[in-house]
């Protein structure tokens, strides 16, 4: 048995080797390693795999955080509500912005925003909410957009864990994660779902005009070259990055798939344990595992944690401290039984290997060590 990781991306790269490694040459024999034409053809064939008008590429997930709420416009002290449970760069910007977070329970089964802990942040200043696709199923878009709706709110989804999950609406109709709010953002991290070999991000709309804007901001704000009409940045995805999206987008679909067959067997496994639960599937959304994330309940998360790595298994934690209670973030001014779930969670998640390499043989040796471990 191959050893265990927590993402296999080596044994990934074999069955697109030819493909990225002939693309590459094409940009290395060119140089033009920067807005070449297979970053062009990146963002049309996500455009057209998303169903979203336009897809701004960029250098990062963070910095597709910081460039969308930089085209809104907001002003210091406006307020924005995101969870309390999510990877702290969602939080980052909005604070770098000079803005102020406005942090929310999330759902103890499905991880994300909880709906009323979101109606109940609501002040005079509140100018946009950012929920998170936490590890690849999307929140509750539905009441998220009425709610932005009846307040005059922009929504920022950040989908950097979800990119290719569905959300269906109660009248039937379907768009994918990130294709839904004012604007959606994503990380290209070697690790996510859709990753390539270096940093990447995008953000995606269907406004015409926040795309304009954005198109502009990433290059320094110009749209006329050498003439600067806003305070911009410089955040680009180079070609060789979009070769490799290129090459893994076509794949998006498959490797999703065998993320969620493993964590269809994860989930048989565990199903019926008595201090165990799997991660719950909402009807409304499809879940592209970017992590799969039992919740302990006996108390013995910690412990399990150090028994699999003696097991040669690896396991982690995301996310043990509420960004709340971060250094950075920690303001003073929230009650701690104001977040009932994200305090219980940051005790029980425990995330197991999950990527599209894993074989029946690995999954079975993790699973009955875990289920080992409580005999
Ligand atoms: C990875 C991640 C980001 C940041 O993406 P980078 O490309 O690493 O900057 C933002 N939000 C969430 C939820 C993430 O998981």
């Amino acid at each position: 048995m191959d050893k265990i990781q927590m993402v296999d991306l080596v044994k990934q790269y074999q069955a697109i080797k030819n493909e990225v490694k002939n693309s590459m040459d094409e940009v290395l024999e060119s140089a033009m390693f920067i807005n070449g034409p297979q970053v062009k053809d990146f963002q049309t064939n996500l455009e057209n795999y998303l169903n979203v008008k336009h897809v701004i590429p960029c250098a990062n997930g963070t910095d597709a955080l910081q460039i969308a709420l930089m085209t809104l416009g907001l002003n210091p002290g406006d307020e924005i509500i995101t969870v309390d449970f999510t990877f702290a760069a969602t939080v980052e910007v909005v604070h770098l912005l000079g803005l102020k977070s406005r942090f929310v329970d999330v759902d103890y089964d499905s991880f994300t925003m909880n709906i009323d802990a979101m109606k109940k942040a609501l002040t005079p200043n509140t100018k946009a909410i950012i929920p998170v696709h936490l590890y690849g199923q999307c929140t509750n878009m539905e009441e998220v957009l009425n709610f932005a709706k009846e307040n005059n709110l922009y929504v920022i989804e950040d989908t950097a864990q979800a990119i290719g999950a569905e959300y269906t609406f109660s009248d039937g109709t379907k768009a994918k994660a990130g294709t839904m709010g004012t604007m959606g953002t994503t990380s290209f991290f070697p690790s996510k779902n859709l990753g390539c070999y270096g940093d990447g991000g995008a953000i995606f709309t269907n406004d015409d005009d926040l795309a304009y804007k954005m198109r502009g901001i990433v290059n320094h704000g110009m749209y006329q070259r050498y003439y600067h009409d806003e305070v911009g940045v410089n955040s680009r995805l180079d070609s060789l990055q979009a070769v490799v999206l290129n090459a893994k987008l076509k794949q998006l679909d498959n490797y999703n798939q065998q993320r969620k067959n493993a964590a269809d067997y994860y989930d048989d496994k565990f199903k019926n344990h008595s201090s165990i639960l799997i991660p719950k599937r909402e009807k409304y959304s499809t879940h592209v595992f970017h992590q799969y994330t039992l919740r302990i309940t006996n108390g013995k998360r910690d412990e399990l944690n150090t028994y699999l790595a003696k097991k040669e298994i690896p396991s982690m934690i995301y996310y043990p401290v509420p960004l709340r209670k971060q250094k950075a973030y920690d303001t003073g001014d929230y009650i701690d039984s104001d977040f009932p779930n994200t305090n219980k969670l940051i005790d029980e998640v425990i995330s197991l290997p999950m990527h599209t390499e894993l074989s029946v043989e690995q999954l079975e040796y993790i699973t009955s060590n875990v289920l080992e471990f409580f005999k």
